[in-house]
């Protein structure tokens, strides 16, 4: 693997302006904010994404923010918070390295998410439970040795 930048963060090797680290996680501002205050909280081991990160390390990453939260929104005075993990470059990643985006919001500030034009229609319930269906077969057998 390259060098990786949030692995050097983690390490120390790397400048960061850093809010919070335990022994599982780092959380230090972003260096393009969307907005001020915006924060990346990264895992102290490498992992790509959600998809190899270890369930109970991923959740690690939540309990940070759940923690920065109230002293985030404090700081900036933000009105609300996104929380936001891209995985892979069709989930908007660009750095291979699990981390978290804390956003703080504010009232008309030009981000958000774009939703398709199909996105008003209601599907009807039964290709819901069909998804449902097919989700719940992944989750069986990833059970089952
Ligand atoms: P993503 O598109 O979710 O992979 O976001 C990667 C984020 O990492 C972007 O918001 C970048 O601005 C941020 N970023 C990249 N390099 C650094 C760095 N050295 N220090 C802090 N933030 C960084
Ligand atoms: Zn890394």
């Amino acid at each position: 693997m390259d060098r990786c930048i949030f692995c050097e963060i983690a390490a120390g090797r790397a400048p960061a302006s850093i809010v919070y680290e335990d022994a599982d996680v780092v959380a230090f501002m972003d260096i393009r904010p969307v907005n001020p205050g915006h924060l990346l909280v990264i895992t102290r081991e490498h992992h790509r994404n959600i998809f190899d990160c270890p369930p109970v390390l991923a959740g690690k990453l939540l309990a940070a923010a759940a923690r920065l939260a109230g002293p985030l929104q404090r700081a900036t005075n933000a009105a609300g918070l996104n929380l936001l993990i891209a995985n892979e470059r069709a989930g908007g990643q660009d750095v291979f390295h699990i981390h978290l985006h804390m956003l703080p919001r504010h009232v008309g500030d030009g981000f958000g998410f774009r939703l398709p034009p199909s996105h008003p229609e209601r599907p009807p319930r039964a290709e819901l439970d069909e998804m449902a269906a097919a989700i719940r077969k992944e989750i069986t057998e990833e059970k089952s040795p």
